[in-house]
């Protein structure tokens, strides 16, 4: 039997089930039949960052930020990147804070960029800043190494 895990199309939003062993990296969504990961991080509004934080169960790393702040931008091409070596074991999502005053409340997000490692819908690591893309996914996989 092989183990499966939920993913959510970024998409459409559809949540699939794939095989845990497969690399999904080719996987398409079983509703609108787009590819599941495209290497690209997903921008979010509220209630698309409780849909995924809730029904991954791959780990999700968010960058929250907003349009204008000038280090949130500068580690935008950063985050692309990084999207491109963690998928599909970590989902990438981005959360513009502005359009999601309550998820940032409720995080408690004193200071953009700010990125979340989230895993089964709680919070497993938080960093304040920007980072390159080396270090976006070292702290990412120290974080999975430690949780
Ligand atoms: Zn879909």
């Amino acid at each position: 039997m092989s183990e499966m895990h939920h993913v959510v199309c970024g998409n459409c939003g559809r949540i699939n089930r794939l095989p845990a062993e497969r690399a999904s990296k080719d996987a398409r969504c079983g509703a609108c039949h787009q590819p599941i990961f495209t290497g690209h991080p997903i921008e979010v509004d509220e209630d698309g960052f409780g849909r995924h934080v809730a029904n991954n169960d791959i780990p999700v790393l968010v960058d929250v930020w907003a349009p204008w702040c000038g280090p949130c931008r500068a580690m935008a091409p950063m985050f692309e990147r990084a999207a491109r070596q963690l998928e599909p074991k970590v989902r990438l999502l981005k959360l513009n804070s502005d359009k999601a005053p309550a998820v940032s409340s409720r995080l408690n997000i004193m200071g953009i960029p700010t990125l979340l490692l989230m895993r089964g819908g709680r919070e497993i690591a938080r960093q304040a800043g920007a980072m390159d893309m080396q270090d976006i996914v070292a702290w990412t996989e120290a974080g999975l190494a430690r949780s």
